[in-house]
């Protein structure tokens, strides 16, 4: 059924205007078509991505008031306008971007409130954009000798834009792009350890959300013939959030229901409220404001979940049988200088946690490095891997000085983690996620991807992440959501995903905390397998017992400070160690 529900639905859309529906009709549906187009914006950036714009509307209106502008003062060709008026809203959003998204917290929402509130004031009190009268008589769309000017002719267009755009959002999620953009919303750093350049995938979804809304503005004013100021307030701009929060955040098809919810209620609402009210007003945005509280409450996820939760859970059919290995690195030979750590320091204010340490890796090792909680075992994995910056010392990789650089630049060289607390993205299937280590070995772009160019190397993607599924014995549990695996398969699948990588170093960060006794035990087998294969391991464990048989050396930290080096059997025999563990003086 679901199969043929795009088409259907598509279908009955392009083909409205031709059925004896009333004129009314027709114009709702193009609204909530322009609406779908400004949601579906939003719905990648701050449903997937959770990016927060209240600006949308601004970039609505570069696309209204350009197509405007150039086409009645100019006499440019509406086409043109186009490209003109989304070159200036992709640069405006570069613009914002690149100043905002660098940076964590509420700069990016900030920013939008006061590009929508400018470009608002310019729009209301320039005498060239004809201040609050706006701009009339933009000249009808017409294409091959075909008029667009009436609602009729130009609902074709307009649902055409808004179900590629949707299809081409399906698309892009379905990806290696999209899913680097799906791993944004749980903060920079695994995407980051998995290669990804989180920023540019930020910037490219805001650059995404506002080329969409400048199209949707330029088909506006198509509509309209006419803009003024006020659709591309800061008020619109709440509002096209408000269609993306209710439709259901992250859903492609809750911008299409939000839109559709939003425009026929708000309708009703204008011409019932003030009646019931007795005076005339704006009161439906008093009502929206409740219903949104209300819809957060009761149904986070949107008015889509209910009706994604009648749909079968879409299931990647196994196509990759046979698909050609991606590319792996040459890998280090047994006993070849691998990781250097020489005297790495790292201060938090006041508090050292990490006092010059010092230890190698060759090719083939497995080392421990064990301490009591507070050690600083973490912050010592979050050096080498780039997550911290060094206060002082040196990380040298395969010879080459690794510290200072970005993580994803050292996971590019062949350093790969799992976290302490893990960290993955629930709502995909392990599989996708496990994929996700995959980045670095494949090229993938988001055109690439919309267009479904990509699925050549989408099922080398996919091969890879069931042969590391394998290897650790999670096959079966490919198809399953990774936020409903319990912990211990949890930290498996970080691993198969860090393998994925094609480490040359694979670093796991505590990997037997909170595991059962039959979980610690899978996961000791997987890695004495890791071990016979000639992996390079570093492993943080806080049970002294779970590492013993297990490791060639170990490291023993405690206070940030290296207290032993040795065999696991020197380790085991030390009275120092015992001490630092039991909290003693031996
Ligand atoms: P371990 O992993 O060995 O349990 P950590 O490396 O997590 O220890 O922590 C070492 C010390 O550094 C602890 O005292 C911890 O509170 C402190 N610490 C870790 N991360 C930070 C941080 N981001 N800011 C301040 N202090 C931190
Ligand atoms: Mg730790």
């Amino acid at each position: 059924m679901t199969k043929w529900a795009f088409p259907a639905f598509a279908a009955v859309m392009m083909l409205l205007p031709a059925l004896p529906v009333p004129d009314f009709w027709i114009t709702q549906s193009i609204y909530i078509g322009l609406y779908a187009i400004v949601a579906l914006g939003l719905v990648l950036l701050t449903g997937v991505s959770g990016l927060t714009s209240f600006g949308q509307a601004a970039f609505v209106g570069v696309g209204a008031y350009t197509a405007a502008f150039l086409a009645v003062k100019l006499g440019i060709s509406p086409w043109l306008t186009l490209l003109v008026g989304v070159a200036l809203a992709v640069a405006a959003a570069l613009v914002l971007g690149a100043i905002t998204l660098r940076m964590s917290g509420h700069y990016l929402p900030l920013a939008t409130i006061a590009w929508g509130l400018a470009l608002n004031y310019t729009m209301a009190n320039m005498e060239w954009l004809g201040k609050y009268d706006g701009i009339l008589g933009i000249p009808p769309l017409s294409l091959f000798g075909w008029s667009l000017g009436t609602g009729r002719g130009l609902h074709p267009l307009v649902w055409g834009v808004a179900l590629l755009a949707a299809l081409g959002a399906v698309h892009l999620l379905d990806s290696r792009p999209g899913r680097a953009i799906r791993a944004l919303k749980g903060g920079s750093t695994m995407a980051e350890a998995m290669g990804i350049s989180t920023f540019r995938y930020k910037l490219t979804v805001f650059v995404i959300a506002a080329f969409l809304a400048a199209v949707s503005g330029w088909l506006f004013a198509h509509f309209q013939r006419s803009v003024s100021p006020s659709p591309f307030g800061i008020n619109r701009g709440i509002e096209y959030l408000f269609m993306a929060v209710l439709g259901g955040v992250g859903q492609v098809w809750g911008a299409f229901l939000g839109s559709a919810a939003v425009r026929l209620v708000e309708d009703q609402l204008q011409v019932l409220l003030p009646k019931l009210i007795g005076t005339s007003g704006n009161f439906e945005t008093i009502v929206f404001g409740i219903v949104l509280v209300v819809v957060l409450k009761y149904a986070p996820d949107g008015l889509w979940s209910f009706v994604a939760r009648r749909l079968p859970t879409p299931r990647r059919t196994r196509d990759w049988e046979g698909a050609e290995p991606l590319p792996a690195r040459a890998k280090p030979a047994r006993g070849e200088p691998l990781l250097e750590v020489k005297e790495v320091r790292k201060e938090f204010g006041g508090l050292v946690a990490v006092n010059d340490v010092s230890f190698d890796i060759r090719g083939g090792d497995i080392v421990g490095l064990i301490g009591p909680n507070g050690a600083g075992k973490s912050t010592t994995f979050n050096l080498i891997t780039g997550v911290l910056p060094l206060t002082r010392g040196e990380v040298r990789f395969r010879g080459e000085a690794i510290g200072g650089l970005p993580s994803r630049e050292i996971a590019r060289r062949g350093v790969s983690r799992t976290f302490q607390h893990v960290k993955m993205i629930p709502e995909m299937t392990v599989l996708e996620n496990v994929a996700l280590g995959g980045y670095l070995r494949s090229s993938a772009g988001e055109l690439q991807a919309m267009l479904r160019l990509d699925r050549a190397e989408e099922r080398r993607l996919f091969a890879e992440a069931e042969r590391q599924l394998q290897r650790i014995g999670m096959a079966e549990q490919m198809h399953e959501l990774a936020g409903n695996l319990a912990l211990g398969p949890q930290r498996l699948m970080e691993i198969a995903r860090a393998l994925a990588t094609d480490p040359a170093l694979l670093l796991l960060d505590e990997p037997a905390a909170g595991l059962r006794h039959k979980e610690k035990q899978a996961l000791g087998a997987v890695l004495k397998q890791l071990r016979a294969e000639g992996m390079s391991l570093l492993l943080v464990e806080h049970d002294m017992d779970f590492v013993m048989g297990l490791t060639d050396r170990i490291v023993v930290m405690e206070f940030g400070t290296r207290l032993l080096e040795g065999t696991p059997e020197e380790v085991q025999a030390s009275p120092v160690v015992r001490a630092a563990y039991l909290g003693t003086e031996h």
